[in-house]
């Protein structure tokens, strides 16, 4: 039998990739070629004669699933045929994501846990309505439970697979207790309604495979080989499916990093990839050491960096690429300041230097971030996608404010109106809102019109007729205030009247989720300070237009995909896995990196992973790095002044490193 071509792998690469059978562990640091070994194991098994439709290969993201498909595509040399619709071509490997696998799954097996084939899967304001109905149900004081914090408390629940009947045995707070009587109905209801969320994708393909030991044979039975990267942060579900998907066969490779594991918030476990051999006792265990991706100096900072991890598994991290250009820490006197530069640089480096704009990225911790830097793209006219995060301006308190906004702009803008009528509430029932639309529809006028003529609304129940008022004095005074003061000053008028602060802390009680809601406003406040300094003649409309196109839609995620060549926007989280010749990581701050909740918190774990987090971003990097920090940066339109990130010093050995002395366990605890 032939043998694979090795070239381009080195030797322990070369071993994995020849071990045809069997469990398979690599377990190794950043850019040492892990992904590289799935790829290439996957091709070599097809090319030893396994058929490519008996694959399945299972990775985090969609991008890097598409990026493992092109490469497997090109080691076996398929070409890119167009084919006619319905032509099926040869069989090829299933490369995918884990949700997406189970969503497969569950099409075809959904009506055995009494779901319709054609299940929903729920959003999170489809789930927050039946968080809100449930919750009404229960008939408990609005003060007991959020629907946000039954919804977070039940998914924290659902990432450990557990179900409703052990979540009540083992809830201890009043919250949860609430939480976990909710979550049986939440359970039903979602069932009633044929519908399934995120969590449900992999906790009911689970239970699938645990109650149905047929169904689960069958589909152990599709495939012979199972490879799964960054295995690290897969959890309790994502582990037991892929136990069930190969037992019989025990063809199960698994690739990762203990040093990446980041997803410990939402149920990952990093002690999968550690006791691998426990599970598999005859497994081959394969350790890479030479990092191809990085330079030497970029390398050396991240192994800086990591060793200040003190639980961890000491692994060695090589730079097989000469030393480079040294990575760059930067300070910027405010955060505009620090999106206008690092924008003009990459304008420099696409226009000047021939790089493309797919080979750089912007890296950020948190969802306030990224405004800036898009609204600066857009300004030069460089083409961005962005990953990861939610874009800011669809976020659904940045939504309301400036839906107050447009409307307050224009009174007769139905559409604003309607979404800022009665939120926060008002008496303004859905009858009462119903009575004014159709009468508008009748008279042909604008709503507001209908609002603001007493004979048309003079049956309206009282409660309405109020909100009616308090609406009209809240125009009047924001009004008035903007146009005798300044822009900001209005938005505090508007933000004081309808008491949206109210709002936020009635809608989440989990601090940080109101902490982040609160900061999503303080960005809104922040846009409209920074627009106010920048214009001579600032009006309301004028910064509307502006933040229009600055949330212009960039068309679905799919398009965004297909969009290949372009500056990635990404959130530490989602660039796992990615590389790019230039990167900048941005906001290099305490508070931001490590995140606020973290420093608070002062748990060393929690500061552990965002250390991980950072490392992770660092490893990213081919060529240049960049670390920026902004001096100052504004929380709610006022500047502040900020700290460097406590990792920038480790980074730079301004830090002392409590590990530097304590020599590790020689051999230590390798699984
Ligand atoms: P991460 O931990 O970030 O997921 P990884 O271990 O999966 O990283 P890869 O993405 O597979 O690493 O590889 C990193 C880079 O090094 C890639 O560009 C890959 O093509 C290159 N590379 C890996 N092994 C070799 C090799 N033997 N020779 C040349 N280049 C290699
Ligand atoms: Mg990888």
């Amino acid at each position: 039998m032939s043998t694979f071509d090795v070239a381009g792998l080195n030797p322990p690469q070369a071993e994995a990739v020849q071990t045809l059978s069997g469990p398979l562990l690599v377990l190794a640091g950043a850019g040492t070629g892990k992904t590289r070994v799935v790829t290439f194991r996957i091709a070599n098994l097809i090319k030893h004669g396994v058929s490519p439709d008996r694959i399945l290969a299972v990775t985090f993201t969609n991008k890097a699933a598409g990026e493992m498909q092109d490469r497997v595509a090109d080691l076996l040399g398929y070409k890119k045929q167009k084919r006619k619709r319905g032509q099926k071509g040869p069989p090829k490997p299933t490369i995918s994501t884990f949700h997406a696998q189970c969503v497969k799954i569950l099409r075809e097996h959904a009506p055995a846990l009494g779901f319709p084939a054609t299940f929903a899967i729920y959003d999170r304001s489809d789930q927050e309505s039946l968080a809100r109905a449930i919750l009404r149900e229960l008939r408990l004081p609005n003060t007991a439970l959020k629907p946000n914090d039954m919804l977070s408390i039940i998914s924290g629940w659902k990432s450990a697979s557990v179900f409703p009947e052990e979540a009540m045995s083992i809830a201890s707070t009043d919250k949860e207790h609430f939480a976990a009587s909710g979550y049986r109905r939440y359970q039903n209801g979602l069932r009633a309604r044929g519908a399934m969320d995120f969590d449900d994708l992999l906790l009911q393909t689970e239970m699938l495979f645990s109650e149905h030991a047929e169904i689960r044979d069958r589909e152990a039975s599709k495939y012979d080989h199972v490879l799964v990267d960054e295995y690290q942060d897969t959890n309790g579900s994502q582990y037991r499916i892929t136990k069930f998907l190969t037992e019989a066969h025990r063809n199960l490779c698994v690739v990762g990093d203990d040093d990446q594991s980041i997803y410990a918030w939402r149920g990952a476990d990093v002690s999968h990839i550690l006791s691998f051999s426990k599970d598999w006792p005859d497994a081959k265990v394969v350790w890479l050491e030479d990092n191809y991706r990085s330079t030497g100096a970029i390398l050396e900072m991240a192994n800086t960096l990591i060793d200040f991890n003190t639980v961890r598994h000491d692994k060695v991290l090589k730079p097989y690429r000469p030393s480079g250009k040294r990575p760059r820490i930067v300070q910027h006197k405010d955060e505009q300041a620090e999106a206008e530069t690092v924008v003009r640089e990459i304008k420099h480096l696409i226009d000047n230097e021939h790089i493309q704009p797919k080979d750089i990225s912007i890296l950020f911790r948190t969802n306030e971030q990224p405004r800036l830097f898009e609204t600066e793209l857009r300004k030069h006219d460089v083409p961005y996608v962005m990953l990861g995060s939610q874009s800011f301006f669809d976020r659904r308190e940045v939504r309301d404010i400036v839906a107050y906004l447009k409307w307050i702009n224009q009174p007769d803008d139905e559409i604003s109106l309607l979404r800022v009528i009665n939120t926060p509430a008002r008496g303004l029932s859905n009858k009462s809102v119903r009575m004014l639309i159709d009468r508008a529809v009748a008279k042909g006028i604008p709503v507001w019109q209908v609002m603001n003529d007493p004979e048309s609304v003079a049956d309206l129940t009282p409660a309405a007729l109020r909100g009616i008022d308090q609406l009209k004095q809240l125009l009047g005074d924001v009004q008035q205030r903007l146009s005798n003061e300044t822009m900001r000053e209005g938005l505090e008028t508007l933000l004081q009247r309808t008491a949206y602060a109210d709002e936020i802390a009635r809608l989440y009680d989990q601090p940080d989720e109101r902490e982040s809601r609160m900061a999503s406003i303080g960005e809104v406040a922040n846009a409209v300070a920074a627009y106010e300094d920048k214009n001579e003649e600032p009006d309301l409309s004028g910064f509307l237009s502006d933040i229009a196109l600055a949330g212009r839609e960039m068309g679905s995620e799919k398009d965004k995909l297909a969009m290949k060549n372009a500056v990635w926007l990404l959130t530490m989280h989602a660039a796992k896995g990615l590389e790019f010749p230039v990167v900048y990581m941005v906001g290099m701050e305490d508070g931001i990196l490590p995140h606020s909740r973290t420093l608070k918190g002062g748990m060393d774990e929690d500061i552990a992973e965002e250390r991980r987090l950072c490392y992770v971003g660092i490893t990213r990097a081919q060529d240049q790095l960049t670390m920026s920090l902004a001096l100052t940066r504004r929380k709610w339109g006022k500047p502040r002044p900020t700290k460097p990130s406590m990792f920038l010093y480790e980074i730079t050995g301004q830090a002392d490193n409590p590990n530097k002395y304590r020599k590790r366990k020689q051999g230590a605890p390798r699984p």
